[in-house]
């Protein structure tokens, strides 16, 4: 068996273990394989056991993947940065869209959307820790932008994604996702479509599950460790 599909049984019983450990079902989080810089050929090898939904960072190295593999029936996740002049590539090949950080940026995807496609699934990037080096919005400017890209019609907001400031101290991982739990569940009381929470990576899934992540990104785990450039 290859090391991808090894990898990828072990940390599907991680999932497993972490859901069980607090009790939330066993069919509650996705498994999302983050390839970036993996070339097609290891994507292929995740599909063959089974694995569906993939994550890509970097724009131009994604749509050569996507060409690659237009055989397999994939579902794509745009986990990246996005400047706003990109948008239109995101809006046409991807399901997924986890990184709106403005409103501009959702509503080039909304208007970009092709017609024959279903709204693109977005999440909108939380800057959880408040760093200032990072990305995403601060937690009080959530509900305007939510409600303002809600109305938008091509896109459909099902939830928040965040990276929170690493730590080895795990009552602080802990703590940062469950403000992200509790900022979802205030915005679900408005907006009940939005059902996800893209958080935890490799190194802090467990902390992330225990605090209501739907949606888990994990790379080095699936296809071990990238070369030094991230
Ligand atoms: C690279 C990346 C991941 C995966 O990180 P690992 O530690 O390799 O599991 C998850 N989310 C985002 C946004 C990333 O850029």
């Amino acid at each position: 068996m290859s090391s991808i599909a090894e990898n990828l049984i072990q940390v599907r019983q991680q999932i497993k273990s972490s859901l069980e450990k607090t009790d939330r079902e066993s069919s509650s989080v996705m498994l999302l394989a983050v390839s970036k810089t993996r070339p097609a050929e290891d994507l292929r090898q995740a599909y063959a056991e089974g694995q569906r939904d993939f994550g890509e960072n970097y724009l131009q190295e994604s749509l050569e993947k996507i060409t690659a593999l237009q055989d397999l029936d994939i579902s794509w996740h745009f986990i990246g940065p996005l400047q706003s002049n990109k948008t239109k590539a995101v809006a046409e090949n991807f399901n997924w869209m986890h990184t709106v950080d403005r409103l501009k940026i959702a509503q080039r995807l909304s208007d970009q959307r092709p017609s024959n496609l279903p709204p693109l699934n977005i999440c909108v990037q939380v800057n959880i820790s408040q760093e200032q080096s990072k990305s995403g919005v601060l937690p009080s400017e959530l509900p305007e932008l939510i409600a303002k890209i809600s109305e938008l019609p091509n896109i459909c907001v099902r939830g928040l994604m965040a990276i929170p400031k690493a730590t080895e101290n795990q009552k602080e991982q802990q703590q940062a996702f469950a403000r992200m739990q509790t900022l979802l569940t205030l915005l679900q009381e408005t907006h009940p479509e939005m059902d996800t929470l893209s958080m935890g990576m490799s190194g802090d899934m467990d902390a992330a599950i225990a605090e209501g992540s739907t949606i888990v990104r994990i790379g080095t785990a699936i296809f071990g460790a990238r070369p030094a450039k991230d």
